[in-house]
């Protein structure tokens, strides 16, 4: 009760702040006959727009700025994932609560001052990079800025400095295990402890991989520039599900194809809207990631409402013979299968009316090496268990090893080879 009072009093002023300051929100409200005194409850955010990526596209780059340039002390932009890029402007005092959230989270995920921290995160435009460096600042750990990329001499740092804590996407965590794996090195008897990964979608078969092969405890980090970066979601001991800062962020469910606001539970697109930032507020922001919020008692005591685990992106759901796919749903099936590695990718094609999916996925070596009719063989099986869960019929091919690129940063899983007409 106390959290939704004082989320009640941010968000009054939050709206003041932007309808004085920023005239795309302004126009906004006024359209809806909206005035920052006519929000009385919670409920009335109801009453509010939402906003999407494309109209931080169209005010690209300052736009949507609610200070002048000279209170901005940082400016991060997106990766531009879906397209083009989107900024990130702070004020020293976003900078400074921006810090707390990644400290709580990674606090969370049991990151102490005694920690000697590799962030192998990309430093620069990206926010991973720093807001884990201010975050492991904040804390006071033994911070090693080793950004991504140079797996090898990631393997080397690692072992010489005694790294306990890792860094970086969850993608990049399992390129660096193969290749430790690859030059003989036995991650799991370093001193290594902990990660916390993130900025992309992972299944829970891809952490208990993670954790298996590099004898670790891995955690989350969950966030999107449009707000500060990470820092927005984390997970804690209990591993299930995360906790929203919701001093920060205050989360709603919506329906993506009738913007109805959901009821606690339900699954859906998650928005957000920002309660303290300054330099550039979010009033409303569709994420386009797909989960459910829960309220519920956690066995680490915390009482900030949960997330569950980020299905995916919508942008990535496919729709194959009707069905709704996401990849990590894929992802969580090949795991399950000995004969495959965790590396693959969707292809996705049209074949007469229909969207065909297949999905490459890496052979494990003796198995690619047996020749073509195991690796049929294989293909058959991955095929048959994809089916009898989700009821999709898709192609399978087995690749050989290297065949998906290794990602350093953010994997790509989703290749579209349809004529652009149909995408
Ligand atoms: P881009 O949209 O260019 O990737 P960002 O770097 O801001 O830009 O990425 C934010 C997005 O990354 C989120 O909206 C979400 O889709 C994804 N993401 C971040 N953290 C996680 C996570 N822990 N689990 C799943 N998806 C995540
Ligand atoms: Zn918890």
């Amino acid at each position: 009760a106390e959290i939704q009072k004082f989320q009640l009093r941010k968000l009054k002023e939050t709206v003041a702040w932007v309808y004085e300051r920023v005239p795309f929100y302004r126009q906004k409200l006024d359209e809806k006959g909206v005035k920052p005194n006519s929000i009385k409850s919670l409920e009335d955010i109801a009453r509010l727009s939402f906003t999407v990526k494309n109209d931080l596209r169209d005010n690209y780059p300052f736009g949507l700025c609610a200070v002048p340039l000279t209170e901005v002390v940082r400016v991060h932009a997106s990766s531009g994932t879906t397209g083009k890029p989107i900024t990130g402007p702070y004020t020293a005092d976003d900078l400074n609560d921006w810090t707390d959230c990644m400290a709580r989270n990674l606090w969370a995920a049991g990151v102490r001052p005694d920690d000697i921290a590799q962030n192998a995160y990309g430093h620069g435009l990206f926010t991973g990079g720093l807001g884990f460096h201010q975050g492991l600042s904040r804390i006071g750990c033994t911070l090693v800025p080793t950004s991504s990329g140079l797996t090898e001499r990631q393997i080397t740092l690692m072992k010489d400095f005694g790294a306990t804590a890792l860094f970086c996407t969850p993608s990049y965590a399992l390129t660096i295990a193969e290749r430790a794996e690859e030059l003989k090195v036995d991650i799991r008897t370093l001193p290594l402890r902990v990660g916390v990964f993130g900025a992309e979608p992972w299944s829970t078969a891809m952490r208990l991989e993670i954790e298996e092969r590099m004898g670790i405890k891995a955690h989350e980090a969950y966030g999107l520039t449009e707000l500060c970066g990470p820092g927005v979601g984390f997970d804690c001991v209990a591993q299930d599900g995360l906790h929203i800062n919701e001093d920060h962020f205050l989360a709603e469910i919506i329906d993506p194809q009738t913007y109805e606001v959901l009821p606690l539970g339900e699954k859906g697109e998650l928005v957000f809207t920002s309660l303290q930032r300054r330099a550039m507020p979010m009033l409303r922001y569709r994420t386009k990631d797909i989960t459910r919020l829960r309220r519920e008692k956690c066995a680490c005591g915390r009482t900030f409402i949960k997330m569950d685990k980020i299905f995916g992106r919508s942008d990535d759901m496919l729709i194959i013979s009707g069905v709704n796919v996401f990849p990590s749903q894929i992802e969580s099936l090949l795991l399950e299968i000995p004969e495959v590695e965790p590396q693959y990718r969707l292809v996705v094609r049209k074949k007469g009316y229909l969207d065909q999916l297949t999905v490459q996925v890496e052979g494990k070596k003796e198995i690619y090496e047996a020749g073509p009719e195991k690796r049929l063989e294989v293909a058959a099986k991955v095929s048959g268990h994809i089916k009898g869960n989700m009821g999709i019929g898709v192609d399978v091919e087995i690749v050989e090893a290297k065949f998906i690129n290794r990602s350093e940063g953010k994997a790509l899983r989703v290749v579209d080879e349809r004529p652009k007409q149909f995408r």
